[in-house]
């Protein structure tokens, strides 16, 4: 039988930018011992940001010790989010600058999108008006609707590890500070200020320091306000300093991180998995499961 060629999809964006992003532990929350890498990506999807298409992958760890209750559990690369949103195809910085451009600017949605369409970011209105939305749910996310949903995580994993980032998206007039629980790989709650004090941050974390979940770890990087705001909030738990740095400029430290990665690629050629047909059609993978 004659071998028909192969039909490849059209890629959207060939063009794009590749991050494949690591799992920030280094060691099981539960038992410490050293995490080993899996080869797989666990999800990968293609995002518009304002800096141009990127082609996102994460990668996991597993634990590895038997005498573990997490034997075998994957950890996953949780700092997607920091690019995209779950399930979202557009980047965090594009969320971000429609929310300043609205509330702030007074723009309309759709001067908003022609502004974005000149910056080559394509999207039509209804879309914008779709992330803004999102990026307001961001903002006013409550406890409630976070502890539904992370009681699932604490069965799957004995519990849970909190982690904070600065923001500083390009356009927008102030730090954005996202908590997210690593385990689950979710953004749980936006808080945005200027000059935001320890205290601040503490009591904005009061209602998640109440939840009835043991806490493994939390996770930031070595910014001395969040290191306080997290020890204070959660005092038992070990705090850990993440891998990769992304405060102040997103896309510029996505630039940076994907300079690095190229260089480790070089280091690490057929350590990789074959590179997937890219579609921002491909549903992302479900961060658990
Ligand atoms: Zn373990």
């Amino acid at each position: 039988m004659q071998q028909l060629p192969r039909h490849r999809p059209q890629r959207k964006f060939p063009n794009a930018k590749r991050v494949i992003l690591d799992c920030d532990l280094d060691t099981c929350p539960i038992c410490d011992t050293l995490l080993k890498p899996r080869r797989p990506w666990h999800m990968r999807k293609t995002i518009q940001t304002l800096k141009g298409p990127f082609f996102v992958a994460g990668k996991s760890k597993a634990c590895v010790n038997p005498s573990c209750p997490n034997y075998g559990k994957h950890y996953y690369a949780s700092r997607v989010w920091l690019l995209s949103l779950p399930n979202s195809t557009y980047g965090l910085d594009v969320l971000t600058f429609i929310g300043w451009q609205h509330e702030h600017e007074h723009r309309q949605l759709v001067e908003i999108q022609r502004e974005l369409n000149r910056r080559g970011v394509m999207i039509n209105e209804r879309n914008v008006g779709k992330l803004y939305r999102q990026f307001l749910a961001l903002l006013s996310a409550t406890s409630e609707d976070a502890q539904e949903s992370l009681a699932a995580t604490v069965a799957q994993y004995g519990g849970l590890i909190w982690a904070i980032d600065a923001l500083q998206p390009e356009g927008y007039g102030r730090l954005l500070y996202v908590l997210y629980e690593v385990l689950s790989g979710r953004p749980i709650a936006a808080f945005q200020g200027e000059q935001v004090s320890e205290k601040d941050l503490v009591e904005w974390l009061q209602p998640y320091r109440d939840f009835p979940f043991p806490v493994l770890a939390s996770l930031s990087d070595g910014e001395s306000t969040l290191v306080a705001a997290l020890k204070t909030s959660w005092p038992e738990a070990p705090h850990q300093r993440c891998q990769a740095h992304f405060l102040n400029n997103l896309a510029e430290a996505v630039l940076e991180y994907d300079d690095q990665l190229r260089k480790n690629m070089r280091q690490d050629l057929g350590g990789l998995p074959a590179v997937p047909e890219q579609s921002p059609e491909v549903p992302q993978a479900p961060l658990l499961g």
